[in-house]
């Protein structure tokens, strides 16, 4: 799917993950990323591969760098060294908002949505890039997928829960049918409910064949929603593998996973 493409969430809509997962071609790259605010050292060497329906879900403890790392592969910061791929092609000389173009969204945590304009001006945001014919297909791509969006179209964004602007980021970021979604905390300070949607929406990208590299607090829900995961520290992969495996790694429950057996 190209950029300019709206995005078909529904079920089933795209390539399903799983069966030739390791023959598909990887559609975000990192190696060897390195990252340094003044003299501290912010990235030592990240490494990670993400295939199309796949969802990665990036762990680690407050500080560990997690945010630095999305912000590194949308190009918002610039590594020190490494490289980072899309589809194969290095990025290192392209800007956010041609990657952007290229099908590498970034919703960052926080919700970002601009409060003062209305959901349907917050969407058309999203589909700066996209020919002007095409926007109301993509707006409406979204709106099939968030009843609730279409409802509030004409409401000003800040006028929405805290769940529902959550949902019009994501819509945001979806618009245009991104080959690669950067999830930084989408359930961060939501209610239960609303954080089971944003994983069931987290579920149907994957279904639809895009690619989700996932920052969650809530370290066993995010790897219950992904096929692969990796534990940072102080700016480094110190554990990756699949997702079933670190779920049952006990350094890893032990570490990233005890506390959120209260929730459950
Ligand atoms: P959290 O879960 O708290 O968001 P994180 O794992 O996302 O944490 P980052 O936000 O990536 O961590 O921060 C990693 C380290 O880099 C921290 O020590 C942070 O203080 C530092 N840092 C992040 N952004 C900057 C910046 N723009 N300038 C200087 N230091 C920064």
């Amino acid at each position: 799917m190209g950029s300019g493409d709206p995005i078909d969430l529904a079920p089933g809509a795209g390539r399903r993950p799983g069966g030739a997962t390791a023959t598909r071609p990887a559609v975000l790259t990192a190696r060897d990323v390195h990252m340094r605010f003044g003299g501290a050292k912010a990235l030592n060497g990240v490494a990670l591969e993400i295939r199309s329906g796949e969802v990665h879900a990036l762990l680690g403890a407050n500080g560990a760098g997690k945010t630095t790392v999305l912000r590194t592969l949308s190009g918002l910061l610039t590594p020190r060294g490494g490289r980072v791929l899309l589809d194969g092609d290095d990025l290192a000389a392209v800007r956010v908002e041609d990657r952007v173009r290229r099908g590498l969204v970034q919703v960052p945590e926080g919700r970002s949505v601009v409060t003062e304009l209305t959901v349907e001006e917050n969407l058309q945001l999203g589909a700066w890039h996209v020919a002007r014919g095409r926007v109301p297909g993509a707006l409406d791509a979204v709106y099939a997928r968030f009843p609730i969006l279409a409802e509030r179209r004409g409401l000003p964004a800040g006028s929405l829960s805290g769940g529902e602007q959550q949902m019009l980021a994501i819509g945001r970021a979806l618009v245009t049918g991104p080959r690669i979604v950067l999830l930084d905390e989408p359930s961060m300070g939501l209610a239960p409910k609303v954080v089971d949607e944003v994983f069931a929406v987290v579920r149907e990208i994957r279904a639809a064949g895009t690619a989700v590299l996932l920052v969650e607090q809530n370290a066993r829900r995010a790897l219950e929603a992904a096929d692969h995961g990796y534990v940072l520290a102080r700016g480094e992969v110190v554990t990756s593998g699949p997702a079933d495996r670190l779920l049952a790694d006990p350094e890893v429950v032990a570490a990233y996973l005890g506390l959120d057996d209260r929730d459950v």
